[in-house]
């Protein structure tokens, strides 16, 4: 049998990472047993519909590289794949069920529903009473019958069976029990026509041929209904695998309160896809014990879903910035570049060459955590500096400064090798001559070219800029120095 996964999402707004996190165990899941992986939208609950939701979803999935088989926009053997389009499928399999007495119609308004709970104060749950409300039941089949075809208002609710235990198999969880006692008799068609989630989710999962049903623990309190529906259809049910919460650093439910949950937002924060995708893989499982590395294809290789943890999963942010950081230094440079580009576009920085950020990058990639911090750290890297330190410059310009630096810029003027190494070794060498230190002449350099008294390596810094751009700002600076306007 052929391993069919599905990510069902709904739309409501943008992707989470805990949304993040089901959609990647189920790729990694069906990749790894050579699948097939589907992308599903669960939109029949009208009132939290949010506009564009569907398009950000599926941006956020392509930019995390999870591409799937079947789904809006690609088809496939099951479409639509978009239950809003699949409202006659649910209609027919409501009347099955109906048909087989294993739901029925129900009549009551929502102020008699609010009545109903009031009886049991107190209570977090309130078991729909069928004895007693407004029912096929308590109203009789034709009296009922008459109702729905007169036009009242109506739903389909499940019966479900009194006093028996529903039994399922989670492969992270174990055996679980539930006693029907438990479980209310569950609206399955909504009086505006459309499906709940339970109906629509049992009838796809079952019509798509899904054999592994992989989602959020949230989500645990449901199956017993779905089991039962499964039951009563007299379909076999799919196997299922519950994920554990993810939590902040206080256990408590993972929450916008302590930072960014959407993935959106991390891309546009600047972390990579690859350093996003690593992390949210290992919120529940690890493929070893001393490893936290690993590529797309590793994490397929090694994916175990009965290896995923029951306990809730801390979502540590400041491990999340560790990672991006392990992937930033390992990126080759044309990629941040890529990614540079943009950010410098945005900044109105533009006509410099893909080699020149790559440079650029390279200087810069051990001091950043992020691609973005490049132009507020080294703005100087792309046009002459405007502000100079004060204290720095207070500290390390002296009355002779001009004197020693001029002989020092007819040499640089001079060299047709402008690569670190032969620049420390011109400048170490005419300094010593002069019976000074190396850093007596560094930190005026440093000022002069950068603004800053802190940076990447002097010469290094100096050799990317290159020799035409150095003499100028040096020649600049002393000029502007000499007017006293620094
Ligand atoms: N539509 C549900 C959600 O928004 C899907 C739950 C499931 O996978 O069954 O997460």
């Amino acid at each position: 049998m052929s391993v069919r996964v599905r990510f069902a999402p709904s739309p409501t707004g943008f992707l989470h990472v805990g949304g993040l996190r089901t959609a990647l165990y189920n790729y990694l899941f069906a990749r790894h047993h050579k699948g097939t992986y589907v992308l599903r939208i669960e939109d029949t609950d009208r009132t939290r519909l949010v506009e564009n939701a569907v398009e950000n979803l599926i941006k956020s999935l392509k930019w995390a590289g999870i591409d799937y088989d079947e789904g809006p926009g690609k088809g496939g053997d099951y479409a639509p794949y978009i239950q809003s389009e699949r409202l006659s499928i649910y209609k027919e399999y409501a009347d099955i069920l109906h048909k087989k007495g294993a739901a029925y119609y129900a009549f009551d308004t929502t102020e008699e529903i609010d009545e109903m709970r009031k009886r049991n104060p107190g209570e977090s749950f309130t078991k729909y009473d069928r004895t007693s409300m407004k029912n096929e039941y308590t109203l009789g089949e034709e009296e009922s019958k008459k109702m729905v075809d007169s036009g009242t208002s109506y739903v389909l609710r499940l019966k479900v069976p009194d006093s028996t235990t529903v039994v399922f198999d989670d492969l992270i969880r174990g055996k679980v029990e539930v006693s029907t006692n438990e479980i209310d008799d569950q609206v399955l068609m909504k009086s505006d026509g459309f499906p709940t989630y339970h109906l629509a989710n049992v009838v796809d999962d079952h019509l798509m041929k899904i054999t592994h049903v992989i989602r959020g623990e949230e989500w645990l309190p449901s199956t017993p209904k779905h089991v039962l529906l499964y039951h009563a259809f007299g379909w076999e049910k799919p196997l299922f695998a519950h994920l554990p919460l993810l939590l902040n650093p206080d256990k408590s439910k993972l929450s916008k309160r302590q930072g960014s949950v959407a993935v959106e937002d991390f891309a546009s924060e600047g972390y990579f896809s690859d350093a996003i995708v690593n992390f949210v893989a290992l919120l529940g499982w690890n493929p070893s014990s001393d490893r936290e590395i690993y590529t797309i294809d590793e994490l397929i290789e090694s994916f175990d879903i009965e290896k995923v943890n029951k306990g809730g999963a801390v979502f540590d942010r400041a491990k999340l910035e560790w990672m991006n950081f392990q992937y930033l230094k390992l990126m080759p440079a044309n990629e941040l570049a890529d990614i540079l580009t943009p950010i410098l576009e945005a900044k109105g920085i533009t006509g410099f060459q893909t080699e020149y950020l790559e440079k650029v990058i390279n200087l810069f990639r051990e001091r950043i955590k992020f691609v973005k911090e490049i132009p507020e750290i080294a703005g100087y890297m792309f046009s002459s500096p405007q502000d100079f330190e004060q204290e720095y410059l207070e500290k390390h310009w002296k009355g002779n400064t001009v004197e020693i630096l001029e002989p020092l810029l007819d040499k640089y003027k001079a060299t047709g090798d402008f690569s670190h190494s032969a620049l420390y070794e011109l400048t170490k060498s005419y300094i010593e001559g002069l019976g000074k230190k190396l850093k007596e002449i560094i930190h005026p350099i440093r000022l002069m070219l950068t603004g800053k008294s802190a940076g990447a390596g002097m010469f290094e810094t100096m050799e990317v800029l290159g020799k035409d751009e150095c003499i100028k700002r040096i020649e600049e600076f002393i000029k502007i120095k000499e007017t006293g306007k620094i």
